[in-house]
């Protein structure tokens, strides 16, 4: 594989939190980095805080849009020469229950991680397979894409499909040398904007702790007895594309401290 400080990435949902992180170390890695996100201004405020203009650079692109997503993929293309990486990263979580599940719900869930990763990886894929250069895509699903948790159906089941991404993408892509692994982390509080808009509270609700306890909390239960962090998260997606797994395509690493092992 052509080793990483020559690689370009693009990371969506990168404006925050673990897709932050995984951009952060990219860049220190030598890669450059296009941080896809919703918000323009905040894609460029990280962007920013990672490197001037030649390193990083933040688009707005709505993954769950195609034109955008294509758009995203192009400014890899005219700002850094071609595209060898990509995190689907981007997600939210409603945290709700069945019977509090409404269509609309259900809907927003599975466009923005299933359909909005497809549509990714589709347009990512065909700049790799003409590219002839191989490289990697890496799915952020979670621990709950295996098992199960209470008030989460939407959000599980998105990340399950996912995770079926990945073996189907491995399966199709393995003979251009596109590796597709994915990623379960758990559990990583400090920094994500899924906790701190409202899944925290619902999160803290259904294990009986206060809000500000909830990392700690996390971290009792695992078998490490560690918080997991963003850059832990960061830190697999290196792993997974030094030359050193060159041959691994179509796994799942948790990052959860052992949890998902308990
Ligand atoms: P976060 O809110 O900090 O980051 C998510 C980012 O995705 C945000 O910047 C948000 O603006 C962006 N985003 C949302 N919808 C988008 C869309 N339609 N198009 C483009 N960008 C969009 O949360 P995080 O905890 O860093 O989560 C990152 C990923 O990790 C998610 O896929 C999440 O499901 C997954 N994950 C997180 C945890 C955890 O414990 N935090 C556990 C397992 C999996």
């Amino acid at each position: 594989p052509k080793p990483l400080a020559t690689r370009v990435a693009l990371v969506t949902g990168a404006a925050s939190g673990i897709g932050k992180a995984i951009a952060t170390r990219l860049a220190a890695e030598g890669a450059c980095v296009v941080i896809a996100d919703l918000d323009l201004a905040k894609a460029q405020a990280a962007a920013a805080e990672i490197g001037n203009t030649d390193v990083a650079v933040g688009v707005q692109a709505n993954v769950t849009d195609e034109n955008q997503v294509q758009a995203g993929v192009d400014a890899a293309l005219l700002a850094f020469g071609g595209l060898d990486l990509v995190v689907n990263n981007a997600g939210l979580s409603l945290s709700k229950s069945l019977l509090e599940t409404t269509v609309a719900d259900w809907d927003l869930q599975h466009n923005v991680m299933a359909k909005g990763s497809f549509l990714v990886s589709r347009a990512a894929a065909k700049v790799l397979i003409d590219q002839g250069l191989g490289g990697d895509i890496i799915y952020i699903s979670s621990k709950n894409s295996v098992f199960a948790g209470p008030n989460n159906i939407a959000y599980s089941a998105t990340k399950a499909d996912q995770a079926h991404q990945v073996r189907l993408l491995a399966a199709e892509l393995g003979e251009y040398g596109v590796k597709v692994n994915g990623i379960n982390p758990d559990g990583v509080v400090r920094g994500s904007g899924i906790f701190a808009g409202g899944w925290g509270a619902k999160r803290a609700a259904v294990y009986g702790v206060p809000e500000e306890e909830l990392g700690k909390y996390y971290a009792q239960r695992t078998l490490l007895k560690r918080e997991v962090l963003p850059e832990n998260v960061a830190n697999a997606v290196f792993v997974l594309c030094t030359a050193d797994l060159s041959h691994t395509t179509g796994l799942h690493i948790p990052v959860d401290a052992g949890v998902a092992a308990a």
